[in-house]
């Protein structure tokens, strides 16, 4: 660990770090758990719960298990921004992604690889978002281990393969990789929590494949990311614009919304004011919205995640994503081992 940097809040780091940065800190046993913070400098969460669990814990004291921190954009951070102008969002750009920008691609397969080299027991990425929603874990692949990792931090938990190119995604293939989202960033309760997750990780011996408690998961899978049509004015409330969405469109996220919810007020009807596309880019807007009678309007019950009133996430990002609820106790892949890409060995490593 360089020398005061646990005494920097994340707007400090770039002093010391000038770009994605991996530490490895030995501990007790071998395999380590990877934490990963800062993949959008504006996400301080993960940061805070780090650097507060290594000072108060672990300053003098060896660690339960190693633990590799990967500290993704403290150049953003600096700005207290998600990514700088110049810069691909640094969680799309992970092996299997579609990032073109091949500096950074090149840049986080190398650091992927490093990761894989040092056989992680589990990944944790750490998120923060900007909406109202609760504190969630996501996956990326439905087996009990990986819901189990993700049961111990929240009983909701997303499922999506979509967007592609993030760490937990890449990581999936090998070992149990959640993404946490910790609510929004600089809330006290979001550090405590993923505090003492990430504790409670470096204490576990190893990641159970015992089936998980249907009551411990509540699990959804992403069908749609909406964006808003990029050539269409919006804002929210009272507003002049082609789409004014209702005030406190947020307060939406994690709720099952029945059919005919309204999402704001449609002033212009020339061109859609959403896109909904599905896991595999289709257009599927007509499926989810009606905008015909100057309403948005839902037209199936769905339940919205990352719902949020920022105008730069929404246009860098998406307004929110679309899921519905998986009955997975009658999935028997959740209590199955599902066979491992050819190649891939997470099985045949000892513990
Ligand atoms: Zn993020």
């Amino acid at each position: 660990m360089p020398d005061g940097l646990l005494e920097r809040p994340a707007s400090a780091l770039h002093q010391q770090l000038d770009g994605p940065t991996l530490i490895h800190l030995p501990g007790r046993h071998e395999r380590p758990l990877v934490v990963s913070v800062l993949q959008h400098g504006n996400e301080i969460t993960g940061w805070e719960a780090v650097r507060r669990l290594l000072k108060s814990h672990y300053q003098r004291d060896e660690l339960p298990r190693s633990l590799i921190i990967f500290i993704g954009n403290p150049v953003a951070a600096r700005q207290r921004l998600r990514r700088l102008d110049d810069q691909p969002d640094f969680n799309r750009c992970w092996p299997g992604g579609i990032e073109t920008d091949s500096a950074y691609t090149s840049l986080f397969r190398e650091i992927h690889d490093r990761l894989l080299e040092a056989r992680p027991m589990a990944v944790i990425d750490v998120h923060n978002n900007t909406g109202l929603n609760p504190h969630y874990a996501a996956v990326n692949r439905i087996r009990s281990d990986y819901l189990r990792l993700a049961s111990m931090f929240s009983s909701k938990v997303v499922y999506f393969t979509i967007p592609t190119g993030t760490l937990s995604h890449s990581m999936s293939e090998f070992c149990p990789s959640v993404t946490l989202e910790c609510g929004q960033a600089g809330e006290v309760h979001g550090t405590d929590h993923s505090l003492a997750y990430i504790e409670t990780c470096l204490h576990q011996e190893s990641i159970s494949l015992q089936p998980v408690d249907a009551d411990a998961v509540h699990l959804f899978h992403m069908v749609a990311t909406v964006n808003v049509n990029p050539d269409v004015l919006f804002g929210f409330g009272r507003v002049p614009a082609d789409v004014a969405f209702r005030d406190a469109l947020d307060e939406f996220n994690f709720t099952e919304l029945p059919l005919g919810t309204s999402f704001g007020t449609v002033l212009n009807n020339e061109l859609p004011p959403l896109i909904a596309t599905d896991n595999e880019g289709r257009d599927i807007t007509a499926d989810y919205f009606d905008f015909s009678g100057g309403e948005l309007l839902t037209t199936r019950e769905i339940m919205p995640s990352m719902l949020t009133l920022d105008r730069r996430v929404i246009q860098q990002d998406c307004l929110c994503y679309l899921m519905e609820r998986i009955h997975y106790e009658d999935n028997e892949e959740v209590t199955g081992i599902d066979p491992l890409p050819e190649g891939l060995h997470r099985s045949d490593i000892p513990d």
